[in-house]
């Protein structure tokens, strides 16, 4: 295991996940590390230096973080931000010059870009390590300490022992995927996955439930058949099945349908971009897009899909009365 000896880290991005990310380096990172940090609401970037004096400083741009910084780590939105973050003409972080630093984009973002990212860093810092690093495990494993990341990084890869140090700092597993942009498309398949299984678990208990069956007893069934799986589980889109799912607490406090919309979304670009043949991926797309759309399910976990596919949720009454 590598050790964390940079004099100075830097964190771009702080939002409902960059922020406590970059909170736990600067909790865990050695007392004569400094991280600068820099976001484009200027507020937040006030916010966190003033919560950690003197270890946590102002940057005025990614490029000015860039030059103060050994490693840098970026979290932002979408690829168009990623690509604003490194390449902007003026004040992106390869507007300096980074020959010899690493470079991890933990962003959720399409592979051509990450691609293009690394391809232009490539070219002219070759010295310079480019990653990407998306995670899994939301606000609440950003805030805990508990995310997972999926590294765009082969397993005999040098900078490995020194990356899982950092990242652990901020997370549990750091799982290499073999090599770069590969930590991006284990994320998108995974959220296409999980976002499928969420629509089919949702529709399955529909059916069963207006069969007149209790979601209980379908979910004791689904649990000890083929259909075993953690969103019928853990996160039982039917409220009150699970105590601790986000459904049960009003869908609040878990993955925002519109980030599953975009992670579903780059997922069947990818899938058409790999020639991969894909026959859930565009009803998919559009019940996502059209929950997320939906004034009822906005601003919700991903899960509501149950809520927008017209599920009953107040289905305790009916069972426990009989
Ligand atoms: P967010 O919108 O809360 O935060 C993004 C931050 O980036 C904001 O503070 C924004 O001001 C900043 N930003 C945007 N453009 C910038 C630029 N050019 N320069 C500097 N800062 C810029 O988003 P988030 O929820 O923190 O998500 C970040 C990434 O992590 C996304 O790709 C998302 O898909 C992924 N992710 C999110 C979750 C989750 O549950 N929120 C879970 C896993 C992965």
């Amino acid at each position: 295991m590598g050790s964390v000896k940079e004099s100075a880290v830097g964190f771009i991005g702080l939002g409902a996940m960059g922020r406590p990310m970059a909170g736990h380096l600067a909790s865990k990172l050695p007392s004569q590390t400094r991280i600068y940090v820099y976001d484009v609401v200027e507020s937040v970037v006030d916010e966190v230096c003033k919560e950690f004096p003197d270890k946590v400083l102002k940057g005025s741009s990614a490029k000015d973080v860039a030059e103060k910084s050994e490693t840098i780590i970026t979290m932002v939105p979408e690829g168009a931000h990623v690509k604003s973050v490194y390449l902007d003409p003026r004040n992106g972080i390869c507007q300096t010059d980074v020959s010899g630093k690493l470079l991890i984009d933990c962003s959720t973002i399409d592979t051509a870009t990450s691609h293009l990212v690394k391809d232009h860093i490539a070219e002219h810092f070759p010295t310079a390590s480019f990653y990407d690093a998306p995670v899994s495990g939301g606000v609440v494993g950003a805030v805990k300490g508990t995310i997972a990341f999926f590294l765009g990084a082969a397993d005999t890869d040098p900078n490995l022992p020194h990356m899982t140090s950092l990242l652990q700092m901020m997370g549990k597993q750091i799982i290499p995927c073999g090599g770069p942009t590969f930590g991006l498309a284990a994320k998108l398949s995974n959220n296409y996955l999980s976002g499928i299984i969420a629509i089919a678990c949702s529709e399955a208990m529909d059916m069963g439930m207006r069969s007149g069956l209790d979601p209980r007893v379908l979910a004791k069934v689904y649990a000890a058949g083929t259909a075993q799986n953690t969103i019928c589980d853990r996160f039982c889109p039917v409220p009150g099945v699970y105590p601790e799912a986000p459904s049960s607490g009003g869908y609040k406090e878990g993955f925002k349908v519109q980030l599953m919309r975009k992670d579903f979304n780059l997922a069947v670009e990818m899938a058409k971009r790999v020639g991969s043949k894909n026959v859930l991926g565009e009803v998919g797309l559009e019940t996502y897009t059209s929950a997320m759309n939906d004034p009822k399910c906005r601003d919700l976990d991903s899960r509501v899909v149950y809520r927008y596919l017209g599920g009953d949720e107040d289905w305790e009454a009916k069972h426990n009365g009989k």
